[in-house]
């Protein structure tokens, strides 16, 4: 083991920069980018990567099923952790550790391993944010994407509808069988003018983070056909919410992960309730709002006519893919926002590409 850390673990607001030591024969690591119901919605993305990593990063706390979450914001409940650091077990055998201040997922505990977000990986070398083709060689030489997992939690591909990078795609994990895209009777619209997909769920869309102690409704821009948002960012039939990806250095820095998904939805049609709620001002013009609890990234607010959901966190009915409810509530812009930030270069390529 080298005895100066290869990279930081870093978040957006950099009250953390824990020291990461990796044995440079493992590297470039082959890993996964995680799809299932948990990891999207403790995140609040529509998928989880993260690097295994041989040492710990921070105390192990207990699945303890009255007290899933521990932290240590300066109060003292539990010093054990670093200040400002909180840990949610999402499961049974998973906790992970993220910034109370900034909500950046950090690491993960996992089955008896630590595991590292790779979009919280700085380098020491390099200036942060660095030149992207810099950083991008720097990333190469640490991981590389190489399968996609638990793709049968999203029931008909999520995301992977509009990434086609090649790797295989499992529906659990590697010792079982391969996901197909499952693609609807009729075809995804891709113009805000295409008819809706009817599904039993209603008019009103739901989202909620993995613990529940935030939860949005939103209703169909027809409810409130006034609204300033509905002329910028409601479909022309008034059923449906503009969405979008985005691989920018906010989004990557507040969640840990290198792509997020966000529904723009008109402030009058958006409720949000729940004890959970905490922002966090990460621009100049902007806060987003993350779970107290769970660490779930929940929305993105520049004071205008409409307010960012994660779609991730959008509940769909029993049986109903990620793509059915997101057909019949969102339509897609083509293209990612911010490529130009993407560090991990098989996505950068590919996040624009359908499957
Ligand atoms: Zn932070
Ligand atoms: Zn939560
Ligand atoms: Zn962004």
């Amino acid at each position: 083991m080298p005895d100066y850390p290869t990279v930081y673990a870093t978040c957006h607001c950099h009250a953390h920069r824990f020291p990461v030591f990796l044995d440079p024969s493992t590297l470039p690591k082959s890993e996964a980018c995680c799809h299932c119901d948990v990891c999207r919605h403790s995140a609040g993305v529509p998928f989880v990567t993260c690097i295994r990593i041989p040492h710990a990063l921070f105390p192990l706390t207990a699945p303890d099923p009255d007290n899933t979450t521990r932290s240590n914001a300066g109060d003292g409940h539990d010093t054990a952790l670093p200040k400002g650091i909180t840990s949610y077990r999402s499961s049974g055998h998973a906790a992970r550790y993220f910034c109370s201040i900034c909500g950046c997922h950090i690491a993960m505990h996992f089955c008896n391993q630590w595991f590292l977000s790779v979009g919280c990986i700085t380098f020491p070398s390099l200036p942060e944010p660095g030149l992207q083709e810099e950083e991008m060689r720097a990333v190469d030489g640490i991981y590389k994407i190489s399968w996609h997992q638990y793709l049968e939690d999203t029931g008909d591909g999520g995301i992977m509808k509009l990434m086609d990078d090649g790797l295989p795609r499992y529906a659990i994990r590697t010792d079982g069988a391969l996901f197909s895209i499952r693609t609807s009777n009729a075809p995804a619209p891709t113009h805000s003018s295409d008819a809706p997909i009817k599904t039993k769920t209603g008019d009103v869309l739901t989202a909620r983070c993995r613990c529940g102690s935030v939860r949005a409704s939103i209703l169909r821009p027809s409810a409130i056909p006034s609204g300033p948002g509905v002329a910028k960012r409601g479909s022309s039939d008034g059923q449906r919410w503009l969405s979008g990806h985005c691989m920018c250095t906010d989004c990557r820095l507040t969640s840990g992960y290198p792509v997020s998904s966000w529904t723009y939805v008109g402030r009058e049609h958006l409720k949000l309730e729940g004890e959970g709620l905490v922002y966090y001002q990460s621009s100049q013009r902007a806060k987003r709002g993350f779970c107290r609890t769970c660490g779930a990234s929940v929305m993105w607010d520049g004071g205008g006519d409409t307010v960012d959901i994660a779609t991730a966190l959008f509940e769909r009915n029993e049986g109903e893919g990620v793509s059915a409810v997101e057909r019949e509530w969102t339509w897609l812009e083509g293209g990612v926002s911010f490529a130009g930030d993407a560090r991990d270069r098989g996505m950068k390529a590919n996040a624009s590409t359908g499957a």
